[in-house]
């Protein structure tokens, strides 16, 4: 049995299990009654040097937790957050880390069971997860992939063959999530509220080696850790913004310290261009509406930067100016990102200080003509303009000849501005019914759409056939679409 399973590929080490022992609960996943691999992801597994025919044949097993592969040392992380901006203790609730695995090209990968079965930081919850939201995470985590947007990936999903109890008895399954670790803001949140120097020194020095090894030999390692995280934070919500990504719960807990995007529960693609686009259910105030993300990132990068505090200085007054500089910069390298990507979406290869508003005049006619945000920049990407309200627009028609004017004055030819654009507005997005009638079909035993979807969602940049039918955005009837967490 376990040579078939050492025959998968596993290649293991164990580094997060050797830090101090507050950080983890040592526990074996909770084995399920009758696991069936519903999904595997072929490529990603190639990608990480397993054999996807034997994963296949034991992936009920192996993706389930049934079995535990050689070489694999299962533990639930400890961490604490801010939840909507209040602070709690925490810890993998439902979630089993099975160890890093080391890809054949050297990368470092923790491989992580999603819906495993309580653990010490379960609360009142079950530990289980339910195969529509597991799916969910599937999809929407491999898109942003497709999109070149860094995130965790989704390696397989095995429904469980038991129920779990929400509102009503649903399927259960488990998900396998491939990151590059699942170090979190929350994790040194847990450290300094435990109030542990060394721990907090030994964790900071862990992330440093493992994420961020370029700090070692600056001459203030830890400023040079709370400056990296920021940078690539900044970048990554820019990513998000130029493709109307909503992460939906932007808790400290949910904001990996490796720059990734993490923790997909009610994500979801806005449609019609505006700020205040909102799709959880639980998100009242619109604390995490798409408008808010940068200002959110730059509160949780606050909160990470006041666990840091003891390490960045001997006496506090000069570790808040330390981290209040650092953290200053926040806005200006988000900005710099973000523009930079809408520079790609309108073709521009050099920059102009016009550039700015020349992008923000077409927003505002998008959010005038409540137009959709994905098709609008696709479409002026491939000179394809309709007759939709916004391209009726006397204002997005003056827009049009500001735009044509700044073309003309760079030397890219038509072919390379049209590539340029092509390359950074999708023609597709998981738009919400195309994702909820998959779920639907997987929830009756049928997978085809999902994977018919994932063929699709995977190379959005691409102009390939059977794409047109995923390009419309929801019919009117979806204008009120909620998405769910925790599920
Ligand atoms: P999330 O919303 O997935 O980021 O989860 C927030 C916290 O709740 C984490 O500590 C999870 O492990 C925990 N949690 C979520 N769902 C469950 C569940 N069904 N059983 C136990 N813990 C859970
Ligand atoms: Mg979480």
């Amino acid at each position: 049995m376990t040579d078939t399973i050492a025959e998968a590929g596993w290649n293991f080490d164990n580094t997060y299990a050797r830090l101090p022992e507050a950080f983890f609960a040592r526990l074996d996943p909770v084995p399920v009654r009758a696991p069936r691999l519903v999904i595997l992801n072929r490529p990603l597994a190639q990608e990480l040097g397993l054999n996807a025919p034997n994963m296949e044949k034991e992936g009920a097993g192996l993706f389930s937790g049934n079995r535990i592969p050689h070489g694999a040392l299962p533990l639930a992380q400890a961490y604490a957050g801010h939840q909507f901006g209040h602070f709690t203790m925490l810890g993998d609730g439902r979630a089993i880390l099975l160890g890093e695995h080391l890809a054949p090209d050297g990368r470092r990968f923790d491989i992580q069971l999603k819906g495993s079965g309580r653990t010490p930081f379960s609360r009142g919850g079950d530990g289980r997860a339910v195969l529509g939201p597991m799916l969910r995470e599937y999809i929407i985590s491999e898109t942003l992939h497709g999109l070149g947007i860094p995130t965790s990936r989704s390696l397989a999903v095995v429904a469980t063959g038991e129920s779990v109890f929400r509102e009503t008895a649903l399927p259960g399954a488990v998900l396998t999530r491939v990151a590059a670790s699942h170090l979190r803001v929350g994790t040194f949140e847990y450290a300094a509220f435990r109030g542990n120097f060394q721990d907090l020194k030994t964790l900071a020095d862990y992330v440093i080696r493992r994420h961020y090894p370029d700090a070692v030999a600056a001459a203030s390692p830890y400023c040079s850790l709370l400056a990296a995280v920021m940078q690539r934070q900044a970048r990554l919500i820019a990513q998000w913004q130029c493709v109307g990504f909503i992460h939906g719960v932007m808790n400290t807990d949910n904001t990996a310290l490796s720059g990734e995007t993490m923790d997909y529960g009610p994500c979801a693609f806005m449609d019609a261009y505006d700020l205040a686009t909102v799709f959880s259910s639980i998100d009242h105030q619109g604390r995490y509406a798409y408008g808010n993300q940068p200002r959110i990132m730059h509160w949780n990068l606050t909160r990470f930067a006041e666990t840091l505090l003891p390490l960045l200085a001997p006496d506090q007054a000069t570790a808040v100016r330390l981290a209040r500089e650092i953290l200053a910069a926040f806005f200006q390298t988000f900005r710099a990102a973000w523009l930079a990507g809408m520079r790609a979406k309108l073709g521009l290869t050099m920059e102009e200080a016009k550039d700015e508003a020349l992008v923000q005049d077409l927003l505002d006619c998008m959010h005038r003509t409540r137009a959709d945000f994905t098709n609008t920049w696709r479409e002026l990407a491939l000179k394809n303009l309709p007759s939709k309200p916004i391209f009726r627009d006397a204002a997005f028609l003056e827009w049009m000849k500001r735009w044509r004017d700044r073309l003309q004055q760079q030397s890219a030819t038509p072919e390379e501005v049209r590539t340029l654009m092509q390359a950074h507005s999708p023609a597709v997005i998981p738009r919400n019914h195309r994702v909820e009638e998959a779920l639907d079909a997987a929830n009756n035993e049928d997978f085809t759409i999902m994977e018919r979807l994932l063929a699709i969602l995977t190379r959005p940049y691409d102009n390939t056939p059977g794409q047109e039918e995923y390009r419309s955005p929801p019919p009117p009837s979806w204008s009120g679409y909620r998405t769910f967490c925790g599920t």
